[in-house]
């Protein structure tokens, strides 16, 4: 609120493809998607058809008892894409991380091991800042003052490339990851529900990636400790990392898959927890207390199902993984400079997703100054920490491509 004193808050009064437009008629360039949710631009022709119909065939419906078309086809599709035949739904990430730490501890209830309620998680780990959610979130700042609420989960050593010792590789850091994990299953494995990480990038730590051999090895040992594996694709999920899906590139399939942000391509809320046979039999009995008993009043509402489907449309309708190597490609070309400027320590790039660590040494709170710097040049980039990195919506043109590149150059540069 302080803050705010010396930093207005921009009004956005429209918002067009990659552009957000100002109350004042200036455009800035929406290059970290309004906060990761945004693929297909704002105001998509397509979007705004589809929202049109449904608004005026079925606004919403509650989900107990009764059921609906969007839902039951959105359910069906992402069934077939990702193998994961049941659906659980709420409206935003951490509520999916809620559910599907609920669901992986009473499904081995129902089994009969009570004892396995404990989760694990990653080092800089992030899925969500509600209670539970946040309980296996390991961001110091977003768990300090929470601390006596939470949960007590272990956080193990993440894979992030940087954290690698001197000539380390990204393969062999994955590997000496995993055996942590694995010694601590061998430990714990009787009171382990669940290993939930974030497939290949570790947003919210600062765009930290890691070797897929860490999620196949992850994927091996909790099967072999009898663990689930929950991926959070909250934010990676839907193209981000170059596939649909991240958890794709180490061809494993999770126990519980989360998918929220890009779900609807960024206009309304929704998140859905995908599961297998094993978990929903787990629950499949005459018994109330049996049952997974958890809703919200939004559960699978039709208007945030429909703008899911439509995504799903544009995705099948162009070959949008392939023009994204195009555009990124371009991209990492038009950067060069910038990966190249002095202050630049560490620089990485997968999929549609871009980032730096930049030395901010006497830069004084350069997250905020740079976010600052970047709204003079037209761009709305928010550092994490001294991570500057790029997460645009798929439809940047060149002249697009080449702000973005030029813009958060000078920005920098302004800065040093
Ligand atoms: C954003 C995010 C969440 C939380 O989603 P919300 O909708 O903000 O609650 C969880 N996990 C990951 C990986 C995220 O990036």
């Amino acid at each position: 609120m302080k803050r705010l004193e010396g930093e207005p808050l921009l009004a956005i009064a429209r918002a067009q493809g990659p552009w957000l437009i100002d109350a004042e008629g200036r455009r800035h360039l929406d290059a970290v998607s309004s906060w990761w949710v945004n693929l297909f631009g704002h105001g998509h022709p397509a979007m705004q058809a589809a929202l049109a119909d449904q608004l005026a065939t079925l606004d919403h419906v509650m989900l107990a008892g009764l059921t609906h078309e969007p839902v039951v086809r959105l359910s069906e599709r992402l069934a077939a894409l990702t193998g994961l035949g049941h659906a659980f739904y709420a409206s935003d990430g951490a509520s999916a991380t809620e559910i599907a730490l609920k669901m992986s501890a009473h499904a081995w209830r129902n089994e009969g091991r009570p004892g396995k309620c404990e989760f694990i998680g990653l080092t800089g780990g992030y899925h969500g800042e509600t209670v539970g959610a946040l309980s296996v979130t390991d961001i110091p700042l977003f768990r300090e003052a929470y601390a006596p609420l939470l949960r007590l989960s272990a956080a193990l050593p993440s894979p992030d490339t940087r954290q690698a010792g001197p000539g380390e590789s990204a393969l062999a850091l994955a590997q000496r990851c995993a055996a942590a994990l694995e010694a601590h299953l061998e430990r714990h494995h009787e009171r382990t529900a669940a290993l939930i990480v974030e497939p290949l990038v570790q947003c919210a730590a600062g765009f930290g990636m890691h070797d897929a051999e860490y999620l196949r090895l992850a994927r091996a040992l909790c099967d072999r400790y009898e663990v689930h594996l929950i991926c959070d694709e909250i934010a990676v999920g839907f193209g981000r990392t170059g596939t649909l899906f991240a958890h794709e590139q180490a061809r494993i399939r999770p126990d519980f898959l989360c998918l929220s942000k890009g779900l609807t391509g960024g206009t309304l809320p929704l998140s859905v927890v995908l599961t297998t046979d094993a978990v929903y039999a787990a629950f499949y009995d005459d018994r109330a207390a049996r049952g997974f008993l958890h809703s919200h009043s939004y559960t699978g509402n039709p208007l945030a199902c429909r703008a899911a489907l439509t995504v799903l449309d544009l995705f099948e309708a162009a070959p949008v993984l392939a023009h994204n190597r195009v555009t990124a490609e371009r991209l990492s070309a038009l950067c060069a400079p910038l990966t190249a400027h002095p202050r630049v320590r560490a620089h990485r790039q997968l999929g549609m997703l871009w980032a730096w660590d930049i030395d901010d040494a006497g830069i004084a709170g350069f997250s905020g100054r740079y976010h600052l710097a970047a709204r003079e040049q037209g761009l709305l980039l928010r550092p994490i920490g001294n991570t500057l990195y790029f997460m645009p919506p798929y439809v940047l043109d060149d002249d697009a491509l080449r702000q973005l590149a030029d813009g958060a150059l000078r920005a920098l540069e302004s800065l040093s």
